[in-house]
């Protein structure tokens, strides 16, 4: 088997690492718009915008193109997923040629963010029904009421893609900053990905015209669309979280002494290490595995995405938690880039599809496969 990365794979990941820069950056904030809107453009004049639009991309180049941006911010790739990546191709699959002219040509310009907000009333694996609903207000509008305690971005973005339960189906409905009823608050402090900015929407009687909705539709395949682009996003973060980890113990073992010995000299600190790189290696393969049977329609395709978002989102976790081992009380004190990402890796687990739904999921694929 040839593992190798081909000449265009490298050239995306090269050019991200041009544009938003490649070594771990402690600290890196992307929470209000000065910060933001930088990084928009920058991403903007690469050929990743251009890449995620298509219908059909190499998903290993943009896995290793946001796997770039983790190593050097997990909370730069969780803001540009959230804020530009994945309602870009919400758009790009679903809207009119109209609405992508209005909404998601400045996204992929930078000139632009966006945030997504779907309330559903628990996690279940069917995509279960939205507590945002939509009913119909005359003939050229509708009437939209709810609340998503949740929201990245929410406090920067320009428009809103909110999902919303209809009589026919779910839709989405496109909502911009000033729509009246439209509340933008303050959400609780996170634990991780503190460099992102997060909000909750308060929907109250918003009127959006026709011509602002997406759908609806008979079948909740946007949903289920969005939730892998959620997953595959996820999965690159949680690759470049674990290098960035490793890269920084890995220099710090080979620097820091005690009892006159650099650390990585015992073996239980070198043994970390070779159990960190085994899970590298095997997240990264696995991450591949799933990009590849994606490419070739392979029947296991939604088994293998989901055994690499749980395999690759724990194997961060486990990670960080060892790299911060390895670094003892220098990796616990804030502002240190182990502890930041060991913080954010607890999220990878929770987000997306989580890493319970997740093996339910593939449980019922093993058992329709065989
Ligand atoms: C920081 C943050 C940012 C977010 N940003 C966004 C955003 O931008 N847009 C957006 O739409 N949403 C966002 N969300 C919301 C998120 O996508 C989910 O809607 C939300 O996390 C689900 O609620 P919950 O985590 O409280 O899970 P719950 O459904 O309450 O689950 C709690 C626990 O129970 C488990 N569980 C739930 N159901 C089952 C079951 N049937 N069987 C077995 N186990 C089960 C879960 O795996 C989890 O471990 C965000 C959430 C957070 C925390």
């Amino acid at each position: 088997m040839n593992y190798a990365i081909t000449e265009a794979q490298q050239a995306l990941r090269q050019e991200m690492e041009n544009a938003l820069g490649a070594s771990p950056a402690p600290g890196l904030s992307i929470s209000s718009r000065e910060k933001l809107l930088p990084s928009l453009k920058a991403l903007a004049e690469t050929s990743y915008a251009k890449t995620i639009v298509k219908e059909k991309y190499d998903r290993i180049s943009v896995m290793l193109a946001q796997k770039s941006m983790a190593v050097k911010s997990p909370s730069l790739a969780l803001g540009l997923m959230a804020g530009m990546t994945i309602p870009s191709r919400l758009l790009a699959a679903y809207a009119s040629e109209e609405l992508k002219k209005k909404y998601l040509s400045p996204l992929l310009e930078g000139c632009a963010s966006a945030a997504v907000a779907v309330s559903e009333a628990g996690m279940n694996i069917e995509n279960g029904s939205l507590t945002t609903s939509a009913t119909v207000a005359g003939e050229d509008a509708w009437t939209l009421q709810g609340t998503k305690n949740y929201v990245w971005n929410a406090p920067l973005a320009d428009f809103f893609l909110v999902a919303a339960e209809t009589e026919q189906g779910p839709a989405w409905f496109l909502l911009e900053r000033d729509t009246a009823g439209l509340e933008i608050g303050s959400a609780d402090e996170t634990l991780g990905f503190q460099g992102c900015a997060m909000g909750s929407l308060t929907i109250n009687n918003c009127q959006v015209d026709n011509d602002l909705v997406i759908g609806p539709c008979s079948n909740r395949n946007s949903l289920t669309a969005l939730r892998k682009w959620q997953n595959e996003a996820l999965i690159s973060i949680a690759l470049g979280l674990i290098e960035r980890c490793y890269i920084t113990a890995l220099s710090y073992a080979k620097q820091h002494k005690s009892g006159g010995r650099p650390i990585i000299s015992y073996q239980e600190i070198g043994f970390k290490l070779a159990e960190i790189m085994t899970l590298d290696q095997t997240a990264q393969l696995l991450a591949m595995k799933a990009s590849w049977a994606q490419e070739t329609n392979s029947r296991d395709t939604d088994a293998l995405l989901g055994c690499a978002k749980v395999f690759c989102c724990e194997a961060a976790e486990k990670t960080a938690s060892e790299c911060l081992q390895i670094m003892g009380g220098a990796g616990y004190v804030k502002d240190n880039l182990v502890a930041e990402s060991f913080q954010d890796a607890k999220y990878l687990t929770i987000a997306g599809v989580s890493s319970e739904i997740s093996r339910m999921m593939i449980a019922d694929a093993v058992l329709e496969m065989y």
